[in-house]
């Protein structure tokens, strides 16, 4: 009797043991998971952004202090509210004239926290030009006019950056093929639309991608959230929201629009990354951190990788692989270890890797090269 009572005592312990354990690391993963985690790039600070969301000042179900809250947990450096400025289905319970109400409730929110807000409104039209959001605004009322053009005019007056939203929008281009329209073409040629949406809440449109390309825009993924982060993009279960990542000389407004005016940025949704070459090369190289373990014919290296993307490489370089085929995951904050059959014993050499899960344009993938001393 005594003796089965112990060993059921020491069975219980050992599993609360490993219970506790197992908390243990849910608990170190799930610190990850929340907070979105990518490097700076030589020269730049990676800002990771959200600019467009709503808020019960048009049809999102939320105070605007809400999203802040939102943005600080899955740290965020920037987000800009971006209440529809002509569709309005809650002015009977919340009446308001302010366009720029939500903004000035956000920045309040916000103070105190290293949280950029941004003003902005979605100018919110039928197709042609469907919907674009303005972002730095000094005035969002003055974009509530009849006129579309005439609120892409004021938007520029008041050097706002303007992107198309969701072009490949089923509502209002039903083949979900984004497409420009005249009234499009004659706005980029005066210079009043500057980026496109390429990501919006769950979806992905190739051809948006090409018509920033052909067009010089910048590439925006934005959550457009109306109910809540955490449950429209699962973040209890590993999620996070779609961010675009903007590559800024200063953690500042001025310095965020003088990267979209450049067309520093990459969008990050899912386990992919999108951008040009520039600028996700670096990085992806910034996001592993190399290291060598002594010398040796057949060299191990480990791979550490700090950022939130599982990196799908496929191997392009000179050498084949000793433990590993030529395409393998070097998963987000772990060290995966390779070894490289370099068949004499280097002192230096090079690799060369695609990233698979990474797109500078459909189909084509940003190769990194690492040197290895
Ligand atoms: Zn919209
Ligand atoms: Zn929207």
């Amino acid at each position: 009797m005594t003796s089965s009572y112990k060993g059921a005592v020491s069975r219980l312990f050992l599993i609360s043991f490993i219970f506790a354990m197992g908390l243990t690391r849910m608990a170190v993963s799930q610190e990850h998971s929340r907070t979105i985690e990518f490097p700076d790039i030589p020269g730049y600070k990676t800002l990771k952004c959200d600019l467009h969301m709503h808020t019960v000042f048009s049809d999102g179900s939320v105070w605007p202090n809400i999203r802040v809250q939102e943005a600080i947990k899955d740290g965020l450096d920037a987000i800009c509210i971006t209440d529809h400025l002509e569709y309005q289905p809650k002015n009977t319970d919340i009446p308001h004239t302010d366009r720029n109400r939500s903004y000035q409730l956000a920045s309040e929110a916000a103070i105190g926290q290293d949280l950029i807000v941004i003003n902005g409104a979605e100018i919110t039209r039928s197709m042609p030009p469907g919907h674009s959001n303005a972002i730095f605004l000094k005035d969002a009322n003055k974009l509530n006019v009849d006129d579309p053009m005439e609120a892409f005019k004021e938007a520029k007056r008041q050097g706002a950056f303007v992107f198309w939203n969701h072009p490949h929008w089923t509502s209002q281009q039903k083949n979900g093929v984004a497409t420009l329209t005249e009234m499009h073409l004659e706005l980029l040629s005066e210079g009043l639309i500057n980026g496109v949406e390429i990501y919006n809440d769950h979806t992905f449109s190739d051809e948006a991608l090409e018509i920033a390309h052909k067009h010089n825009l910048a590439l925006l993924g934005n959550s457009d959230i109306h109910g809540l982060i955490d449950w429209t993009f699962e973040v209890p279960r590993g999620g996070h929201r779609p961010v675009t990542l903007v590559f800024a000389e200063e953690k500042n407004e001025t310095s965020l629009k003088e990267a979209f005016l450049h067309q520093r940025s990459v969008v990050w949704f899912d386990n992919t990354l999108v951008g040009s070459e520039e600028f996700l090369a670096p990085l992806v190289k910034q996001s592993l951190k190399v290291s060598r373990l002594g010398k040796s014919m057949v060299q191990t290296l480990m791979i550490e990788n700090v950022s939130d993307a599982d990196y799908i490489l496929e191997n392009d370089s000179d050498y084949t692989l000793h433990n590993q085929a030529s395409v393998f995951i070097v998963k987000s904050h772990e060290t995966t270890k390779i070894q490289v059959k370099t068949i004499e014993s280097l002192d230096s050499f090079d690799l060369k890797f695609s990233v698979l899960n990474a797109f500078t344009a459909p189909g084509k993938h940003p190769e990194i090269q690492i040197h290895i001393q």
